[in-house]
């Protein structure tokens, strides 16, 4: 947690803020109407549980509706408070900026510890609080679209939806009212891993120029690289897994709520998150070695550390200590302002949260897409596709078999040429492509600008640099 004498989650989202609008040329009329929060809701409900009646509190922040509907994620903590939420609805408006998915920003959350609840307490709690939000039209397809966050999921986001739907019976876009639902609820596949595989792909990209990963130290390609994880979760868990199994990544640490281990191998990350599902936490389990205080494991020798818990993790306290020479925050706000100074003159390279965990917003894009067009992306073009190849195909058959010509197909051409694009690729595809796009913009500042000394303040500027032409078309 970030020291007493450390600015709040908000104030530090604004001090990174304040950096790059300095370097700006925007009114200073213009640059206050950005920066604060529109508003924050706060609703306080009392649900009948175990023969009496628990109140709650909840809170649904807009940051900024420069692009409607806002959108924004609905966190379960019992850390959830004010200036929380309005620092996450902060940041899912440059996020949301910087990636091009056109939505305002917002962010929810309800005080509470999950873990304490049965699943059908919590289905009453969740309903309950969505029922204050919908009825004050803070969930709405057309304004105000939450998504999961930490401590929620699919099974939330699904008796939300449902909850919209008996409220509003002739809304035909009722699903569109939430994102990060179930498949079989109307949600899209892929939505589940998107932010841990946004996670992937934005490395992916930055190992794709030299001279940014020579700028981190670094050389070569993901492969072999020793990462450090902190947070098993929903990002953490799909960014490790995606990055050991797929690009050679070794995870030689993980760090959960009751320890850390580590593994100079590499951790079976498979091995690691079932034995939390299973036992609650990383304590016991044989992977790796056994680290009672977990967050020293943050201060590790490693190529790339993935903060993917919370905020306020690297902050004055440890910032010093942090060997990482590249930092992806997979969080949101995991590095304080004042860690972050820190960190810059290290010559840690930091990639961004807005920009590293928009993976989850993307894919959410893409799901309130398809809910309002009412059908699943590929089902018109996939088999269309699949024939053209198969033109293809036979013709390359023929002049295989001429023996004249000597030809013949690689094993297994045929049957991944073939098949048509579906929905999980063509979510994928679309991921990665903005992924790519969004760091490239990123990266062209960097570069091109002598002011600009890291990616978080380039990151900023391109995404201010949008809000405010957003702005300045609506004529204010
Ligand atoms: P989650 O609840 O699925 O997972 C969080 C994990 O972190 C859990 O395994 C938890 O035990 C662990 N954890 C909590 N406190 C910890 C601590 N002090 N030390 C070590 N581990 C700790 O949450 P999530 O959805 O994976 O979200 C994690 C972060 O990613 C949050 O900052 C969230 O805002 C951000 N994020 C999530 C999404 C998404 O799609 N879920 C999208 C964008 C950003």
């Amino acid at each position: 947690m970030a020291q007493p004498q450390e600015p709040t989650f908000r104030q530090s989202v604004d001090l990174m803020f304040n950096r790059a609008v300095g370097l700006m040329d925007l009114s200073p009329g213009l640059e206050e109407k950005i920066r604060v929060c529109n508003s924050t809701y706060t609703v306080r409900f009392g649900v009948r549980l175990r023969g009496a009646i628990h109140t709650f509190t909840g809170y649904r922040s807009v940051h900024s509706e420069h692009m409607e509907p806002v959108k924004g994620g609905i966190r379960y903590a019992t850390s959830v408070n004010q200036d929380e939420v309005e620092a996450l609805a902060a940041l899912m408006t440059y996020k949301c900026a910087l990636v091009e998915a056109p939505f305002g920003g917002s962010k929810g959350g309800l005080c509470i510890d999950p873990r304490e609840y049965q699943e059908h307490e919590l289905e009453l709690i969740t309903r309950r609080f969505a029922y204050e939000l919908i009825k004050r039209d803070l969930i709405n397809p057309s304004q105000n679209v939450p998504a999961p966050d930490m401590g929620s999921g699919e099974r939330e986001m699904a008796w939300i939806a449902d909850q919209y739907a008996r409220m509003h019976t002739t809304d035909i876009n009722a699903r569109a009212c939430v994102t990060g639902k179930p498949l079989n609820a109307g949600g899209i596949a892929g939505r589940v891993e998107a932010t841990g595989r946004g996670v992937q792909y934005a490395l992916r990209e930055f190992f794709r120029h030299k001279e940014d990963v020579a700028a981190a130290n670094l050389e070569g390609k993901l492969d072999g690289k020793r990462v450090v994880v902190q947070g098993l979760g929903n990002v953490g868990y799909h960014a490790a897994h995606f990055l050991s199994a797929e690009d050679g990544a070794k995870v030689t640490g993980i760090i959960e709520r009751d320890g850390g281990l580590w593994n100079d191998d590499g951790l079976d990350v498979e091995e690691v998150f079932q034995w939390i599902r299973a036992n609650g936490g990383v304590t016991g389990c044989p992977a790796g070695r056994f680290v009672p205080e977990g967050a020293k494991l943050l201060e590790a020798e490693c190529d790339i550390l993935i903060p993917a818990a919370m905020e306020g993790v690297i902050n004055l306290t440890n910032a010093a200590n942090i060997k990482a020479p590249l930092i992806i925050e997979a969080a949101n706000g995991p590095v304080t302002a004042g860690a972050d100074e820190v960190l810059r003159q290290k010559g840690c390279v930091i990639i961004p949260d807005m920009y590293a965990n928009a993976g989850g917003v993307t894919v959410s894009y893409f799901e309130w897409v398809k809910n309002l067009s009412h059908i699943r992306f590929g089902r018109m073009q996939r088999r269309q596709e699949e024939g053209r190849h198969q033109i293809l195909i036979d013709e390359l058959e023929r002049l295989s078999s001429d023996k004249e010509l000597g030809w013949t197909l690689s094993p297994g051409f045929k049957e991944k040429y073939l098949r048509g694009a579906d929905e999980l690729e063509l979510v994928r595809s679309g991921l990665d492509d903005t992924m790519r796009i969004a760091y490239q913009s990123m990266r062209e500042v960097w570069h091109s600008r002598q002011d600009v000394t890291d990616l978080r303040v380039a990151a900023y500027l391109v995404a201010i640099g949008k809000v405010a032409a957003s702005y300045r078309a609506k004529g204010i």
